[in-house]
């Protein structure tokens, strides 16, 4: 059975249009369970209903002709239930389920909800003649199908393949809303533009071309390219495969013959598609059709097919990697947007970004809060490939996105801008005032960084200097491990233009989410892996070549600070301590004069928080990176969109470790700051005002917003919360505490679009 499920899962998720699949499971599935008959209805949340999408054993005509209220009758009732249904006989009450469309008289019943992350999408059923419920592994079966199939229906409905009455606009200009987790807050208006990743078929847009002369052509150049590839390889490949093997290349060749593929794609183009976009429908259409044949061989096929419009593809690709045409108001629009991508798009256009995966702690979401992009990520509820070019609006407060806006909307949301801007411009006037509470409590603010380029920052920046300096970015942007050299010019520059200020490097902490392309390694658990001072301390080459490069690079200005991530117990720091040591002994041997650095460890680890004192003892400050603590404390995946809503690092138990690590910090006389994305949330900086943290790190963008909330509360009202917060016991009831006390401070501009 596990190779049919796996069989019919595949055929379902090559389909180009879902309700060819749909049809093609109730097919396999009766032929699987040996029921005369097997139906799939899905929900149209709009109208309230079910809808028969595809069938066998009821006649064909009733596809979608057969509503069902949700309230209504077995469908209905397996839905509100949200579980199976195995009856011996559905024709009697209350279940009474008879169908005017059925080809035979059934009695046996056995249906399932169809639920993708606690939603119910649909209901497929079976039924028999015979007055008998269906066996136990036939039920665990549809069970098993079911929560596949409901993966696939979701990412069906997010690619545009199943265009569900109800999920989409009637009329191009109804206002649609699509939802995600705010990310970086903030108002954008202006045009999608939507950027996938290369040589993913599955991934291409529609799109309109400009000239349908000059698509065929560049089709053609493609095609040619692949056929001259395959010839090739079946000359170098005729010594060693025998003729019945070498027939598969003529094959591929026939296939990509001028009345095969090539004809449907150029036909797909005359009618002003892009080339792209014409191989994904053409391809995609034939892998249905071979996915469905019975014959083995020819099923095998599809892969086939598969593979040469993937080879097609990259020649069209290859040949134009375009500079994007980005509008002049871009909002970015991808399933995957890279830091890549986003670095691509001129910083001037960016209006808005929304990334159907990942999540506010993505490494992206922390480049475009740095950037000051608002910012929507694990969005859903319209396809991707159908959002190029449309005029838009992007919500980063509230996590929505507006396709196709109305009037109303639209004038709102540009009074909020307006606002915004008004806003920013009034907080400049904070530029030379201290953090500082209305009841003299000073807090120190520093900047996260991680390009070379930041040193620029020294110049428009009030910040009391670098709180985090994430090292391996300059790492990740090469092909090789950086020289001593390369990396000491790179931490100079940061240093001198800092001085006399102080700035924290972080050392290397590469792993996670974050691989060095030219040292990959396979893991199953990255996040849990070889990450952070675990790698570097497995690699103390690597680990005293940084150490050296930091330490000379501060010669002569004296204000660096070096801080340990992941660490996890004190033999890692004192194994880290030491060789910080020894870097330093070597480079005086030499005859370099520095100051010994302040070393710090980061709490990120919840192993950590309750060896703080251990810590602490051992080093000169703390730094939590609650990005990394909130994760491993509520064991949420950071980048994982499917859980992103429950990452909130509020939750109840992270303001008690958050309250044991300052206690734990205070009591040895250490200060403790924390340089998570928690900095740059204003109802979090709250709250950290009241647990006593003594410095905050942050992006230089939002550094001016926070220094207003800090100089608004009274520390006395922070503590108030504090104590108001440990009576609730959870995140969203503390938000809304918080909340309310900025609004009533006249902040309430920084929780939701526009200016209160
Ligand atoms: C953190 O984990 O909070 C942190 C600051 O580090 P990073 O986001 O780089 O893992
Ligand atoms: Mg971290």
């Amino acid at each position: 059975m596990l190779s049919l499920l796996r069989r019919i899962v595949q055929e379902v998720g090559l389909a180009s249009d879902l309700e060819g699949a749909l049809q093609l499971v109730v097919r396999r599935v009766r032929e699987a369970i040996a029921a005369p008959s097997c139906s799939i209805y899905l929900l149209n949340a709009s109208a309230q209903e079910y809808v028969l999408m595809a069938t066998v054993g009821l006649h064909q005509a009733a596809v979608h002709r057969v509503r069902i209220e949700v309230n209504q009758g077995l469908i209905g009732a397996i839905g509100q239930r949200e579980e199976p249904l195995n009856l011996k006989d559905a024709s009697i009450k209350p279940y009474f389920f008879s169908d005017p469309q059925a080809q035979a008289e059934y009695f046996g019943f056995l249906g399932v909800p169809i639920i993708h992350r606690r939603e119910v999408l649909g209901v497929i059923c079976t039924q028999k003649t015979e007055k008998q419920a269906f066996q136990e592994d036939e039920e665990a079966f549809l069970v098993t199908l079911a929560a596949q199939l409901a993966g696939v229906i979701a990412h069906a409905m997010v690619v545009g393949v199943y265009p569900a009455e109800g999920i989409y606009p009637k009329d191009e200009q109804e206002t649609a809303c699509l939802g995600g987790v705010p990310a970086v807050a903030g108002v954008g208006i202006g045009r999608t533009k939507v950027i996938y990743p290369l040589a993913d078929l599955e991934a291409v847009p529609d799109r309109p071309c400009a000239s349908i002369e000059a698509e065929i052509q560049r089709f053609e150049e493609a095609l040619q390219s692949v056929r001259e590839d395959i010839a090739s390889l079946q000359e170098r490949l005729t010594e060693s495969l025998s003729q019945d093997e070498l027939t598969l290349f003529s094959a591929y060749l026939h296939m990509l013959d001028h009345r095969g593929l090539g004809l449907e794609v150029n036909q797909e183009i005359s009618v002003g598609q892009w080339a792209e976009g014409a191989l994904r429908r053409v391809i995609k259409r034939q892998v249905m059709h071979f996915s469905a044949m019975d014959d083995r061989y020819l099923r095998d096929r599809a892969e086939d097919v598969l593979d040469l419009g993937q080879r097609i593809l990259f020649y069209l690709q290859k040949k134009m990697r375009l500079p994007l045409d980005y509008p002049e108001h871009t909002i970015l629009i991808g399933e995957k947007i890279s830091a890549a991508d986003l670095a691509e798009v001129p910083i001037d256009r960016l209006e808005g970004l929304v990334s159907y995966s990942g999540s506010h702690n993505s490494h992206v979401a922390i480049l475009a809060r740095a950037l000051n992009i608002p910012t929507i990520m694990g969005a859903s509820g319209l396809a991707v490939s159908e959002l190029e070019d449309k005029a838009a609006i992007i919500d980063g407060y509230y996590g929505h996105l507006y396709i196709h806006p109305s009037e109303k909307l639209l004038k709102d949301y540009t009074l909020w801008a307006k606002e915004e801007d008004e806003l920013d411009i009034e907080l400049q006037s904070l530029r030379d005032l201290p953090a500082q509470t209305p009841d003299g409590q000073v807090l120190s603010l520093l900047l996260n960084a991680g390009l070379a380029s930041d040193a620029g920052l020294s110049l428009t920046t009030t910040a009391d200097g670098i709180g985090l300096f994430r090292t391996e970015i300059s790492f990740m942007a090469r092909d090789r491990f950086p020289t001593e050299t390369e990396q000491r010019t790179i931490y100079r520059q940061l240093l001198q233009a800092f001085s006399p200020r102080p700035v924290v490097m972080r050392t290397l902490d590469i792993g996670g989410d974050k691989p060095l392309p030219y040292l990959p390694f396979q893991e199953e658990n990255p996040f849990l892996g070889w990450r952070g001072i675990r790698f570097t301390l497995d690699h103390p080459d690597i680990f005293l070549m940084q150490l050296r490069a930091m330490l000379s690079a501060s010669e002569g200005l004296n204000n660096l600070s070096i801080m340990l991530p992941m660490i996890t117990s004190v033999e890692e720091v004192d194994e880290s301590l030491q060789l910080i040591q020894r870097a330093y002994a070597e480079l005086n041997a030499e005859g370099l004069k520095m100051s010994k650095p302040k070393v710090g460890v980061m709490l990120e680890v919840p192993a950590a928080i309750y060896q703080v004192e251990a810590l602490a003892k051992r080093v000169d400050f703390l730094s939590v990176g609650s990005n990394d603590l909130t994760q491993y404390l509520l064991a949420i995946d950071r980048n994982n969109a499917r859980v992103s809503d429950r990452f909130d690092a509020l939750h109840p138990a992270m303001l008690q470790a958050l309250q044991f690590a300052v206690q734990g910090a205070h009591a040895q006389g250490k200060p403790i700051g924390l340089c998570g994305e928690m900095a740059s949330d204003p109802v979090s900086v709250v709250l950290l005002m009241g647990l006593g943290f003594d410095h905050l790190s942050m992006n230089a963008a939002i550094l001016p917003r926070m220094k207003w909330v800090i100089r608004s509360i009274p520390h006395h009202r922070a503590q108030e919360l504090i104590v108001q917060a440990f009576q609730l016991d959870n995140a969203a009831l503390i938000r809304l505490a918080v909340e309310k006390v900025l609004d009533n401070a006249g902040l309430g501009g920084l929780i939701r679009a526009g200016k209160r």
